[in-house]
Order: structure tokens, then C-alpha cells, then sequence
């Protein structure tokens, strides 16, 4: 993944020409001293750069169209030391299309008691220089986050760092491709969807190739690029009986070696950022990718069972959010339940393919059959996974609308060691207890396919979604089902009138 400190986060304050130059001045030093202490704060993941103060309508459109210009610029900080009028900011602000953070602080933490004067009143106005400016935002009717707090506190910066890794993500869609080999499963309905709408409000596009150009591209990896990967497999996980130097199934093991690396090279040679691919549609594959799904994921791609794209990309997304935390992102499903009274948990899996990223320990590398897709045995990880905070993120097409659903979890330590099932696992409890969380998540029409996350939090996905300009619902320790399902009803009059 990129070290997020590339990315570019501009920190612009506003002011006007009332004061005098001398005043100016000051403006201009502390909105530095501002911005240079962000910049080195080990809480802030990307890089904060100060912007020259804005004082005019020309400053502002200016800075703005440079702002989309810039590459590397993934979002815009603004804040108000003085009075920045602010008819001076439509223009800018129409046309700005990065994401936006109002950051409502103050220069001075306390009020000088004995000292205070006007002139101290006058460049400490961000108190209602910040009103004028969150009006003309709210009044364009503009996304953006507002975060309050002095800027040296930690909770300010933390904030405002959940809003940078959001920005991050948002910006790794933007002209990211996705493939898919194959078509959606069969008949299945939440992991399909409008791509040309997905491609117009996200950014990125997702097209199809036939696994048959997959598979040209796996036969043609050497013998040898196999067999170091091998190396690399011996060194990373513990290896079953049967794959093993001269086990029997040990070709079993080339064959997944050799699915991944071709895997790996098509999404290098196309600048792919994630996959999917689905075991109605394998033809000349030997096995359904378990274990290079597992592996890639790891590396940071996308990944999503069944041709689910929405999911592939939301996967992606989450990984870049995340870069450098700990803990993992990855693919996931709800699979089965249990029911037992006051201990109601939910077991989640796929058939095979779970980023070895939420691994708790070192992988067992393993081989069973698989029921579906017809083909010869997947190699696969197996692990369990750490207890703690987590959630559960899911995209669906609702027609009219993406919703962005997050359900926050408490996963839960395995007491049992499950011998027999040969998928790795986590058990979770959904907030805020099983039977609401669970009514809660189809109420809202959640998928059964999802991004597990253990270093995430709802704040990260709420602010992506507000970058996204999408629907947000969050199931957490306050959900109650009363109040989501009018939540629902209300959020449909919105999204039909806009
Ligand atoms: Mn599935």
C-alpha cells in the first residue's frame, strides 16, 4: 500500500482585507504554526500543507480550482481565524471537488482573563467567523465534516485523522479499475447492481474479462516462479501433511501457487486494484482461488466472492483507510448462527476466501474438498481471529441510491476448536444485541457479503460516505428498531427529492 504521508491535505484560512496587513500577518503565522503542527503530529497519516491565507472571492475560486488540479491534494481543511465573508466563498466552493473538513478551532486555547482586549476579540473570531462560513456550506448544501476542539488536543487531531484516512480511501477510487472474471452468480440480487452509476458517483469502473484470459496468463508462469513461491508458503504457514515435500497432494499446492502468481501478474499487467470471480465460471482453472484470494487481499487488493464488485471495491477502499494499523480488513459473510440464550452469536466465513490479514496467529495451510464448482480441492488458510472491536461494512444498490450499511461487532475468542470445519472463521455479536442488530441489518436490506474491519471505526465510514454523497446507516449500542425503521422510511423521501 502507499505510506499515506504521499498524500496531500491543504489547510486553508480564510480572512478579509477589514483588519490591515499587520493583522493579516498574524493571521498568516498562526494558520502556518497550525498547519505545521498537524503535519508532524504522529496522529495525522498524511501529509498537512499550508496554503497562503485567502482574502478575496479570486483567492478563494483560485485555490480551489488548484486544489482539483492537484494530484496528490486528497482533501481540504478550512478554517476561519477572522471574519471571511461568505458570499466570497460560493464560487470556490461550487466547483471545489475534493473532500472538505471545517475544522472549527480557536488559535488561543484559553481566554487571556486579565489581558483581553479588542484586538485580541478581533483575531480570535473563529468562534463566529466559523458560523458565517458553515452557513454558505450549509446553505450549498455540501457535504463535508465539522470537527470542533482545539487543535492541539488529541481528540481534535484523531478526528481529523479519521477524516484524512476516509479521504484516502475515497481517493484511491477515483479511476481505480476492478475486474471480474465471470458474470454475477447466478439469480443473486444485492451483489449486482448499476456499475455505470457506481462508475459515475465512485469513480471507478469495473469491467469483465473471460476467465479464459485468466487462465492463459496462469499457464504461462514458469516452474520456477511456482516453486520459489512454494519457498515463501513453507516460510509463512504451516503446511498439512499432504502438501508437504512429497506429500500427496504437493501438486495441489503448485497448482494454487500458480493460480495466484497469474492472478497477481493480470491485476499488475492491467492495473487492477481488486478482483472478483465466481465458481459458476472456472473453465480450464483447476481449483477455485482459495488461498491466492486469501494471499492477495493481504497485499491490499479487493476482493469479493460471486462477482459481488460492490463489495470488491468497498474491500480495497477499507484496506487503504487502514494502511499502517493494526489489525486486518477482509472480506466476509454472515454464515451461520447460534442461537444459545444470552450467548446469541454469529459465525463468520466464506467458503474459502478470508484475508489471512485478521489472522490471529500463523496460518494452517490446508486442503479439503470444496462442495460447489466442480473442480479439484482449493488450498486454503485456516485461522481463527482476535477477539475485540470490530464492524461490519456493506454496499447496496438500492435503486434509486448506494446505501453504505455499518454494523458495529464485538468478535469473540473461540472457545471451541471447530476440527472438523475447514474454512477459516470469526465469531462476532452484532451491536446492539443479536436480534436487533440482526433485524436491523435486513430491515436496511444489508448484504450477506461484507468487510470485516478490526481497525476501523463507523466514524471512518461515515465520513467516506459523506465524500461519496451516499446514504449512510449505522446499526450500533444505541440502534433501536423503531427509530431505524422510520430512519429508513425518511431517508427514501430524501433521496427521492434529491
Ligand atoms: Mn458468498
Amino acid at each position: 500500500m502507499t505510506d499515506l504521508k504521499t498524500f496531500e491535505v491543504w489547510f486553508i484560512t480564510g480572512s478579509q482585507h477589514l483588519y490591515g496587513k499587520e493583522t493579516l500577518k498574524k493571521v498568516a503565522a498562526h494558520s502556518q504554526e497550525i498547519a505545521k503542527f498537524l503535519n508532524a503530529s504522529k496522529d495525522i497519516s498524511v501529509s498537512i500543507i499550508y496554503k497562503p491565507i485567502v482574502t478575496t472571492p479570486e483567492e478563494i475560486l483560485s485555490v480551489c480550482k488548484e486544489a482539483n488540479a492537484s494530484k496528490n491534494c486528497i482533501g481540504v481543511i478550512t478554517w476561519m481565524h477572522t471574519f471571511s465573508p461568505a458570499k466570497m466563498w460560493i464560487n470556490g466552493l461550487k466547483i471545489l471537488q475534493k473532500p472538505l473538513l471545517h475544522l472549527h478551532t480557536q488559535f488561543n486555547r484559553d481566554i487571556p482573563w486579565n489581558d483581553i482586549d479588542m484586538d485580541f476579540m478581533n483575531l480570535n473570531q473563529s468562534a463566529h467567523g466559523d458560523r458565517e462560513f458553515g452557513f454558505m456550506v450549509s446553505r450549498l448544501r455540501m457535504e463535508r465534516k465539522v470537527v470542533v476542539g482545539y487543535w492541539k488536543d488529541e481528540s481534535t487531531l484523531k478526528s481529523i485523522n479519521v477524516w484524512c484516512r476516509a479521504a484516502a480511501g475515497w481517493n484511491d477510487w477515483q479511476n481505480a479499475k476492478f475486474v471480474r472474471f465471470g458474470d454475477n452468480m447466478r439469480y443473486v440480487a444485492v451483489t449486482d447492481g448499476d456499475k455505470v452509476e457506481a462508475e459515475y458517483k465512485f469513480g471507478f469502473s469495473v469491467n469483465t474479462h473471460g476467465i479464459g484470459d485468466l487462465v492463459k496468463v496462469i499457464n504461462e508462469i514458469s516452474d520456477k516462479e511456482v516453486d520459489t513461491l512454494i519457498k515463501e508458503y513453507e516460510g509463512t504457514y504451516t503446511l498439512s501433511a499432504s502438501l508437504q515435500k512429497n506429500g500427496k497432494q504437493r501438486q495441489s499446492l503448485k497448482d494454487a501457487a500458480r493460480i495466484e502468481l497469474g492472478l497477481k501478474t493480470f491485476l499488475q499487467d492491467g492495473n487492477y486494484k481488486g478482483f472478483t470471480d465466481t465458481f459458476e465460471d472456472l473453465h480450464g482453472m483447476k481449483q477455485l482461488p482459495g488461498i491466492a484470494a486469501q494471499r492477495l487481499m493481504q497485499q491490499g487488493y479487493g476482493f469479493a466472492g460471486e462477482g459481488d464488485w460492490k463489495t470488491v471495491a468497498l474491500v480495497r477502499a477499507m484496506k487503504v483507510m487502514a494502511t499502517g494499523l493494526k489489525g486486518g480488513n477482509s472480506f466476509m459473510e454472515d454464515y451461520t448462527y447460534h442461537f444459545e440464550p444470552k450467548n446469541e452469536m454469529v459465525l463468520g466465513a466464506h467458503m474459502l476466501e478470508i484475508c489471512s490479514s485478521i489472522a490471529d496467529r500463523k496460518p494452517l495451510c490446508a486442503i479439503h474438498p470444496l462442495g460447489i464448482g466442480g473442480k479439484e480441492d482449493p488450498v486454503r488458510l485456516l485461522f481463527n481471529v482476535a477477539a475485540g472491536d470490530a464492524l461490519n461494512a456493506s454496499i447496496i444498490d438500492m435503486g434509486n441510491r448506494f446505501r453504505l450499511l455499518v454494523n458495529e461487532v464485538q468478535a469473540i475468542k473461540p472457545k471451541h476448536k471447530l476440527p472438523k470445519l475447514p474454512v477459516a472463521r470469526v465469531l462476532w455479536k452484532p451491536m446492539p444485541d443479536m436480534k436487533t442488530g440482526c433485524a436491523a441489518w435486513i430491515y436496511a436490506g444489508g448484504a450477506h457479503h461484507t468487510c470485516f474491519s478490526q481497525n476501523l471505526t463507523s466514524e471512518h465510514l461515515e465520513d467516506f460516505a459523506a465524500m461519496a454523497n451516499i446514504e449512510f446507516v449505522l446499526i450500533d449500542k444505541n440502534s433501536n428498531l423503531h427509530q431505524l425503521k422510520n430512519e429508513l422510511k425518511w431517508n427514501e423521501v430524501y433521496y427521492r427529492q434529491t
